[in-house]
């Protein structure tokens, strides 16, 4: 499996400017702060920042990954910014619809929820966009580590009642910790098998 080299290919503002579609393709979607920019560092092995969209200036940003040599990685602007103006997120909302419906290569959409947290409005919001676009999406759980026992069942319950209402929605969660490495061999492997 791939532990290593993640190649920053390119960051993408509009439809034109995507790379091509030639190899199978995965996508990270969260909430700003979810841990996403963590966790695809920590996917790729390496702790240092991967280029990521956390300043509101960027967050219309897609940025394109080589993950190893088989798979593209692609990391979506964080949403749920507070003071983003609607016309920032109007405008993000339009490239990440193009973006879904138009690649062929995309073989699963991953969404990260705060495990403390569950899910929240926006992140059906994007749900909602991936079911539209007939993009199978695969819930992953981040920080698993800060919240234990009963809190994490509870979490777990919302998390999966929320997801039964979404047909595109992959059953299985992955629940994840970029703190102690929990479930990062997992989803590396769930990446690996999309061919
Ligand atoms: P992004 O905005 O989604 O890219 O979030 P970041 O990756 O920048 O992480 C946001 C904050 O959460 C940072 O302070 C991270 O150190 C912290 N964080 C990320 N992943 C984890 C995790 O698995 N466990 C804990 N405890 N903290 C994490």
């Amino acid at each position: 499996l791939f532990a290593g080299p993640l190649d920053f290919m390119k960051g993408v503002v509009a439809m034109d400017g995507l790379p091509p579609g030639d190899r199978p393709e995965v996508c990270f979607a969260g909430r700003s702060n979810v841990g996403k920019s963590t966790l695809i560092n920590a996917l790729a092995g390496r702790k240092a920042l991967a280029r990521t969209s956390n300043t509101p200036g960027r967050t219309q940003e897609i940025n394109f990954f080589a993950l190893g040599d088989s798979h593209y990685l692609v990391d979506l602007p964080g949403y749920g910014y507070a003071k983003a103006p609607l016309a920032v997120v109007e405008r993000w909302q339009r490239l990440l619809k193009a973006y879904l419906a138009g690649r062929s290569n995309l073989r699963r959409a991953f969404v990260l929820i705060d495990a403390r947290h569950g899910v929240k409005a926006v992140d059906e919001e994007i749900m909602a966009l991936l079911d539209q676009a007939a993009v199978t999406f695969q819930v992953v759980l981040t920080k698993a580590d800060k919240v234990k026992g009963k809190d994490r069942e509870r979490v777990l319950e919302q998390v999966r009642g929320a997801l039964a209402t979404h047909p595109a929605a992959f059953p299985e969660l992955v629940l994840t910790s970029s703190e102690t490495g929990d479930g990062i061999a997992t989803l590396r492997a769930i990446v690996a098998d999309l061919a």
